[in-house]
C-alpha cells in the first residue's frame, strides 16, 4: 500500500485569538493536530538531547534535582532578555521541528495541522505547505484571555502581544483567514477551509 504523505498545514493566530477553539473544530472532523506549544513543554521536559543542551545554555539549575523542568526560573532568564530568548528558541525550535515530521509521517490523513502561536515570527511556517491564521480584533482577543486566565493582568497579556506580529501582517501572509468575531459563524468557515484543503491535498499529495 502507497502511504501518502499528507498536506501539512499551520494554523496560528494572536493571543486569545480561538486557534486552539478553531482548531478543536477541524479535530472534530477528524484532522489529526499537532499542539506545538504543548509538545514544545513536554519535549523540554522529556527530550534528553534538548535537556542537555538546555542545561548547558542555562544552567544545571533548569531542572529541578528529580529532572523536572524549571519552568520559573527559566521563563525569568528568558522573557525580559531576548537574546535569551532567541538562544532558547534556537534549541526548542529545531526540537519541536524534528518531532512534528517524526509525528506527521505517522498520521494517515489528507492533512494535518500544526498549532502554534508562533509560525510567522520564527520561521516554521516555512517548513508547512499552507497556513490558516485566526484573527480577531485586540480589545475582544484581551477581554477574552482575561476571562479564560483571570490570574493574569493586562499587562501581561500586552507584553505578549508586543512580541507577536501584529494580526493584520499575519493575514496578509496566511493563504486562508478565519475570522473569529462576534458577528461570524465559525463552523462555515472551517467547513469551507477544510474542503479546500482536501481537495488541495488529493491534487498535490507526495508519495512517499
Ligand atoms: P492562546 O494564544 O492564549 O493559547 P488561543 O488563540 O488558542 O489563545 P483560545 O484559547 O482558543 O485562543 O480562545 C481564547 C478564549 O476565548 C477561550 O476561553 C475560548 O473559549 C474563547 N473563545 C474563542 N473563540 C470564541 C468564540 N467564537 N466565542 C466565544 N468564546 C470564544
Amino acid at each position: 500500500m502507497t502511504n501518502k504523505k499528507p498536506l501539512t498545514v499551520g494554523i496560528t493566530g494572536g493571543i486569545g485569538s480561538g486557534k486552539t477553539t478553531v482548531a478543536k473544530i477541524f479535530s472534530i472532523l477528524g484532522v489529526p493536530i499537532y499542539f506545538a506549544d504543548d509538545r514544545a513543554k513536554w519535549l523540554m521536559g522529556n527530550d534528553p538531547i534538548l535537556i542537555s543542551k538546555i542545561k548547558e545554555s542555562f544552567g544545571e539549575e533548569s531542572f529541578s534535582e528529580s529532572g523536572e523542568l524549571n519552568r520559573k526560573y527559566l521563563a525569568e532568564k528568558v522573557f525580559a532578555d531576548t537574546e535569551k530568548t532567541k538562544q532558547i528558541n534556537a534549541l526548542v525550535h529545531p526540537a519541536v521541528g524534528k518531532d512534528f515530521e517524526v509525528w506527521v509521517a505517522l498520521q494517515n490523513a489528507p492533512y494535518v495541522l500544526k498549532e502554534a502561536a508562533l509560525l510567522f515570527e520564527t520561521g516554521s511556517y516555512k517548513q508547512l505547505d499552507q497556513v490558516i491564521n485566526v484573527s480577531a480584533p485586540l480589545k475582544l482577543r484581551v477581554s477574552r484571555v482575561l476571562m479564560r486566565d483571570p490570574q493574569r493582568t493586562e499587562k501581561q497579556i500586552n507584553d505578549i502581544i508586543d512580541k507577536q506580529l501584529p494580526d493584520e501582517e499575519k493575514n496578509e501572509k496566511a493563504d486562508f483567514v478565519i475570522k473569529n468575531t462576534e458577528n461570524k459563524l465559525l463552523i462555515p468557515q472551517v467547513l469551507k477551509i477544510h474542503q479546500a484543503l482536501k481537495t488541495k491535498a488529493d491534487s498535490g499529495q507526495i508519495d512517499i
